[in-house]
């Protein structure tokens, strides 16, 4: 894989932690859990939309361009932290933020998320549900060039091939922390949106021969679409990588029953889910991904999916800050 030939910002704490769970490994009887903390990276409180923007805004840069473009649901991660960035490299940001859940309560459509885009100096501009978000992109992108901007469009969650590429980085990283501390890691488990996160780790797991399965808990589309758009885009990785064929069909896991009513609308299981991580490890969750990615992982746990024996890691990719946006939805203070 030609992966240093990539310009790239070194912005990322890393390598993240790879760090034992034993109290929540207790609590399910078991196998031995650990977690990778890519809540940690370190951009604007974390998560793993660093490790893809470090390519993404490294392109942008090398292109020229003085302003990003991009777009999320009303509480993005990715959105937060391409707002960071920009401020870091001194580049406008306009963020396109889509009402995709309807919530209507304060803390979801002010707290959160949406605060620190608006602190990070973005412009925000907020479209209904459903609006489609790509040619909502390329409008402003026109009507800022009209104005003498160079414009650099980053796609939602930063997920083509090259933000794909902070993923590949990721999966060598474990694999590389995996060795050095003599462990056999059994599976990968995370939480998959736009497919980037997935798309990276199974290109970066099959180029370095690791075999460590991958697998995606889904939090938006249904497992045959969701499987699909990670292959495509793995596919599309490994040929900017120069590994064409890297990766097959099978490699690409996706579970998509942890859903619920639908993206971005809490779950009992990821309320459960992010109880458990607080209580039992004093980890934060989000609402949105890594909540009900750990819900997906402890009902596969408490099936007996796994034996007692592996070593499961998750990969936890941030987000905890949208627990703000979503107050109203826990219990507390009782
Ligand atoms: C974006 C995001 C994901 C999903 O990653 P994709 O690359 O979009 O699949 C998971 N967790 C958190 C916290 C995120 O912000």
């Amino acid at each position: 894989m030609k992966l240093s030939k990539f310009p790239r910002l070194r912005i990322t704490h890393g390598p993240t932690p790879l760090e034992p769970m034993p109290r929540l490994s207790a609590a399910l009887g078991g196998p031995t859990l650990w977690i990778k903390r890519d809540d940690c990276t370190g951009l604007a409180t974390g998560g793993n939309k660093t490790r893809k923007l470090e390519y993404l805004v490294a392109e942008a840069l090398q292109q020229g361009a003085d302003t990003l473009i991009t777009q999320g649901a009303t509480q993005s991660n990715h959105a937060r932290q391409t707002a960071a960035i920009a401020a870091k490299m001194g580049l406008q940001c306009h963020i396109i933020l889509e009402d995709r859940t309807g919530y209507r309560h304060a803390d979801y459509q002010h707290s959160g998320n949406v605060f620190l885009d608006y602190l990070y100096g973005a412009h925000v501009s907020e479209v209904p549900g459903n609006t489609p978000m790509d040619a909502a992109m390329e409008t402003l992108a026109a009507h800022l060039r009209a104005q003498g901007r160079k414009t650099y469009i980053i796609p939602g969650g930063g997920s083509n091939a090259v933000g794909a590429l902070g993923y590949v980085t990721c999966a060598l990283e474990l694999a590389d922390q995996a060795m050095n501390m003599g462990l056999v890691i059994d599976s990968l488990v995370h939480a998959t949106g736009s497919a980037g996160t997935q798309a990276g780790l199974v290109v970066g797991m099959e180029g370095a021969r690791t075999q460590i399965p991958v697998l995606g808990i889904g939090v938006r589309a249904p497992r045959q679409p969701q499987e699909e758009k990670v292959f495509v885009l793995a596919q599309q990785t490994a040929e900017l990588l120069g590994v064409p064929g890297a990766v097959q069909r099978e490699h690409v896991v996706a579970n998509c029953d942890y859903i619920g009513e639908g993206y971005g609308i809490p779950t009992p299981g990821m309320m459960e889910a992010v109880t458990m991580l607080a209580q039992l490890e004093g980890i934060l969750l989000d609402p949105v991904y890594s909540g009900k990615g750990m819900a997906g992982l402890i009902d596969l746990l408490r099936k007996g999916h796994y034996r007692k024996d592996q070593n499961i890691v998750f990969l936890h990719t941030g987000g905890s800050v949208g627990l703000f946006g979503y107050q109203h939805a826990f219990p507390y203070p009782a």
